[in-house]
């Protein structure tokens, strides 16, 4: 099975003035882009070839480092576009934000956490909100293209919101400013979709 770069649910500059258009093209088109064509290569002529993206994570510490570098870059690019929408922001309602009143403490604290989790991840990774085997939720950071799902990952869980902090994913609008970037990535954020994960992951 081949993996395929995924079309953006809307126009580069639909996350504008927060993400803008430029910093868009060039992360999907270029960045994710050759996520997807360096894991396609790594497992061409594998066993790996006949797993899908989810599998391949959750067994990464069986594969070759190509693998968890680009199939983490591919998985975590994929969970990001679609975790922001234009118009997007405010907070989540229902059982999300039940549930983050009660596992993490209500909403500006989870903010509070979410936003120290990508500052304070040192060089490049992800910031997560994640549902872990007990059902509750958590918050981490994982390095590099790591993500929860990984076997390898200090932080386990089923991820339902990943902020890119890599410095592509804003440093020519926002340069050494990840916190400004961090906190107009909350105005980015898709909380429909992310509920729809929420309710998805409960086992
Ligand atoms: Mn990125």
């Amino acid at each position: 099975m081949s993996h395929q770069l995924p079309e953006l649910p809307y126009n580069y500059s639909a996350l504008e003035p927060h993400i803008d258009a430029r910093t868009m093209e060039i992360h999907h088109s270029k960045h994710h882009n050759a996520y997807v064509s360096n894991l396609n290569n790594a497992i061409a002529g594998t066993e790996m070839e006949n797993m899908d993206i989810a599998t391949l994570c959750k067994n990464i510490g069986k594969f070759p480092m190509a693998v968890r570098n680009n199939g983490g870059g591919h998985f975590n690019h994929s969970l990001f576009w679609t975790s922001m929408c234009a118009n997007g922001g405010g907070e989540p309602q229902g059982k999300l934000a039940e549930a983050i009143d009660a596992d993490l403490g209500g909403f500006l604290k989870f903010k509070e956490l979410f936003s120290a989790a990508g500052a304070t991840r040192f060089g490049s990774g992800w910031a997560w909100l994640c549902v872990g085997d007990n059902n509750k939720l958590c918050v981490c950071s994982t390095p590099n293209q790591d993500n929860p799902l990984m076997d390898i990952a200090e932080c386990k869980g089923h991820p339902i919101l990943g902020m890119d902090v890599w410095e592509h994913a804003y440093y020519l609008h926002y340069q050494n400013r990840r916190p400004d970037y961090i906190n107009s990535f909350f105005n980015v954020i898709n909380w429909n979709e992310i509920s729809l994960r929420y309710e998805a992951a409960l086992k």
